[in-house]
């Protein structure tokens, strides 16, 4: 997943592990409704993955994938928030932006 866009590799990882190692992400078999384990992970896309499980149901053994797609954003990410404030004060004059960030100040 090195090629995701970092605030995507990080929601992704995040979701996929918790603090330690182990994912803390539930799969499910559709076949048999067991818990699944992800084995591995194929960047299809830089927002689309497909992980491959294993259906933990000795009886079953259903090998399949789910594909796991970045949906939207719930909270823009700082990164573009701190570009888009950036190009916003490139966009004033010198004194406006001057202007601008004493107000922000005052403001905050
Ligand atoms: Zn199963």
């Amino acid at each position: 997943m090195s090629n995701l866009y970092p605030e995507v590799r990080n929601k992704v990882l995040k979701f996929l592990h918790g603090p330690g190692e182990e994912p803390t992400m539930r799969v499910k078999c559709e076949t048999c409704g067991h818990k699944a384990n992800i084995n591995s992970r194929n960047e299809i896309d830089p927002k689309v993955v497909d992980l491959y499980c294993t259906c933990s149901n000795p009886e079953c053994g259903h090998y399949f994938v789910v594909k796991l797609i970045f949906s939207h954003s719930i909270a823009p990410s700082r990164r573009h928030a701190r570009q888009t404030a950036f190009n916003f004060l490139r966009s004033l004059a010198p004194e406006e932006q001057q202007t601008f960030l004493n107000q922000a100040r005052v403001d905050g």
